[in-house]
């Protein structure tokens, strides 16, 4: 895209979040708006997922989530798409579930070769059975699935009926800024809210923060994504993505003059069949709940672009509210659970000094730096059902993450709790 467009493109998307350090509000329901749990991440038979995909979203509508989006690996759910019933992801299994849900006027197969197969079901056709209006929402997605050299860089769209495929790049950042800025504008050219989130960094490790928190129009990435092998918590040389988060957000607000980045938990849904707890890239392990007037598209997007949602592994919240002066949290508290809330943050004037994850130069440069312990650090914590964070006015930003003394039911790393994070927000001047 020409330079000037781009750098349009770049104040446009970064007005769209200039909200976070402006306004106060208040996230509960209020009967004019309400809570919606969604997933942003799934994969189906369409690409290298294991179940069909409308039984996919018959998984999530019986699991009482409001939106799914489906974003398989390059490709959208349209167009003819005939598989071996047998030799698929799913195999007899998948297909056996399928045709015992559906009706034989649903499921088209055909023999070819001697063999049975199925053809896969598009977007529109499974919108037409599954989705209710304002009680459970379809939305078409893609995972842009590209990389540098073998490292993978995947990036979700959310709400596209363009396929846009991977633009590669001569860097790992190059390639993220490509593939975002194509996603810009064709969502300028077309008028159609499509959202642009950065998926699983620690995959492969593939993507530091020095490289994440430098993409221009690109403010939300994954925190918690549910697929056993992403590597969310990190290892010893590695920051898990949660730490990431805050060295991302630092830098964006003191050093780039980038706005907040967001973090999003989700599922990665591959594996369908399982029932081992723990077991394979499973659904249900992570979700948002976005606060909304309306189940549509348009009105999601915005509210995630508004910073108006959390993120979940299985604590729910009934209100979120934040002041000139405060945040207050308040939890919806379960018999037998208690809840720690952390808030963390860093300070204005905070130690900028890093040095290198490893003395191997050529390693270094795919690690993550370390940053010293001002960085996102624990600015208060307690144990309740609600609390209250003052601001001191010396905070860049704060966000806050609630821990429940219960494990993760079905956990993509084991031992993990359940938790809900709660959005970044940059404290007003006083
Ligand atoms: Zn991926
Ligand atoms: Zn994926």
């Amino acid at each position: 895209m020409p330079h000037r467009i781009f750098l349009l493109v770049v104040v446009f998307l970064a007005n769209i979040v200039s909200h976070a350090d402006a306004d106060n509000f208040k996230l509960h329901a209020t009967g004019e708006t309400q809570w919606y749990r969604g997933n942003m991440h799934t994969h189906s038979l369409w690409s290298d997922g294991d179940d069909y995909p409308e039984m996919i979203a018959v998984w999530y509508k019986e699991q009482g989530y409001s939106f799914n989006v489906f974003t398989d690996h390059n490709v959208l759910l349209r167009g003819e798409r005939w598989i071996d019933v047998e030799k698929n992801k799913g195999g007899k299994i998948a297909f056996d579930k399928l045709a015992a849900k559906f009706d034989s006027q649903w499921v088209q197969t055909r023999t070819e070769d001697g063999r049975l197969q199925v053809r896969l079901k598009n977007f529109d056709q499974i919108f037409d059975r599954l989705a209710v209006p304002q009680k459970f929402l379809l939305i078409q997605g893609e995972e842009i699935t590209d990389g540098y050299r073998n490292m993978p860089v995947h990036m979700c769209v959310t709400n596209t009926t363009e396929l846009l495929p991977p633009l590669h790049g001569k860097s790992i950042v190059e390639v993220m800024q490509q593939n975002i800025n194509a996603a810009i504008s064709r969502r300028e050219r077309t008028g159609e809210k499509s959202l642009v989130h950065l998926n699983h960094p620690n995959f492969h490790y593939a993507i530091t923060a020095e490289q994440l928190m430098q993409v221009i129009g690109e403010n939300f990435f994954e925190v918690y994504n549910g697929h056993p092998t992403v590597n969310d918590s990190g290892d010893n040389t590695h920051p898990s993505t949660s730490r990431m988060w805050d060295i991302i957000n630092t830098w964006r607000l003191a050093k780039l003059d980038l706005p907040l980045m967001y973090g999003l938990a989700t599922d990665d849904g591959h594996a369908y069949h399982r029932t081992k707890p723990g077991d394979g890239a499973q659904p249900g392990r992570g979700w948002v709940m976005v606060l909304a007037k309306t189940l549509t598209p348009d009105a999601l997007v915005s509210a995630l672009e508004a910073g108006q949602f959390y993120s979940s592994s299985g604590v729910t919240l009934n209100s979120i509210s934040v002041t000139n002066r405060s945040i207050t949290l308040a939890v919806a508290t379960e018999a037998e659970t208690t809840h720690r809330i952390d808030f963390i943050g860093t300070r204005k004037g905070f130690d900028d000094t890093t040095s290198p994850a490893t003395e191997d130069p050529q390693k270094s440069k795919r690690i993550t730096l370390q940053y010293s312990d001002d960085v996102g650090v624990v600015l208060q914590s307690t144990t309740g059902g609600s609390a209250v964070y003052q601001f001191t006015g010396d905070e860049l930003y704060v966000r806050a993450v609630v821990t429940s003394s219960r494990l993760h039911p079905n956990p993509s790393e084991p031992g993990d709790f359940q938790q809900a994070w709660i959005q970044p927000v940059v404290p007003n001047s006083p």
